[in-house]
């Protein structure tokens, strides 16, 4: 094999491999999505986590769903105390930057801390949004639009049933 032949040969073995890999993708039907490929600390099976989580909770945090807006408690909540996530405990809100948005899904301007939450782009629906995760499990939260208050701009339109709020004990 001359030096030309063998580096067409070496282009031919990564053209393979790469659409091999769309291949696989196809044949499950799964696109996974940017979230999805991504490495979290926090690490379950997809079996256990079937067993963790309710019904929704799997099919929203897992799979990316949408609870039906005003279907949770958690939109209404106003005590003070912290929003843990349903998946693995981490701390992700706080009430000191819940706002009543009026969308029916509970709506912050900002995490507890930058660090709480990941974010990825998502087409689910045709355009691009900014789906938001817990960055410990990588379980999908909700989305981010930027027509939230000051002083971010930002509205973190969470699921409630990806969350456990728990009130402060003085409140
Ligand atoms: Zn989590």
């Amino acid at each position: 094999m001359n030096r030309r032949n063998f580096i067409g040969f070496l282009g031919g073995v990564s053209a393979l491999t790469v659409s091999s890999k769309a291949f696989a993708f196809d044949l499950f039907g799964l696109k996974k999505s940017e979230r999805a490929m991504k490495d979290f600390p926090f690490k379950l099976t997809d079996a256990e986590w079937r067993e963790r989580l309710t019904e929704e909770q799997y099919r929203i945090m897992r799979m990316e769903g949408t609870e039906p807006t005003c279907s949770s408690p958690l939109e209404k909540e106003s005590r003070a105390g912290i929003y843990h996530c349903a998946g693995c405990g981490q701390e992700l809100f706080s009430n000191n930057h819940k706002f009543e948005s009026g969308t029916g899904w509970p709506s912050f301007w900002d995490p507890i801390r930058p660090e709480a939450v990941g974010t990825s782009t998502d087409y689910k629906i045709g355009y691009a949004r900014t789906e938001v995760h817990c960055s410990n499990c990588g379980s999908h939260l909700g989305h981010v639009f930027e027509d939230g208050p000051p002083p971010t701009g930002l509205r973190y339109c969470i699921n409630g049933v990806a969350m456990k709020f728990f009130p402060d004990k003085t409140s």
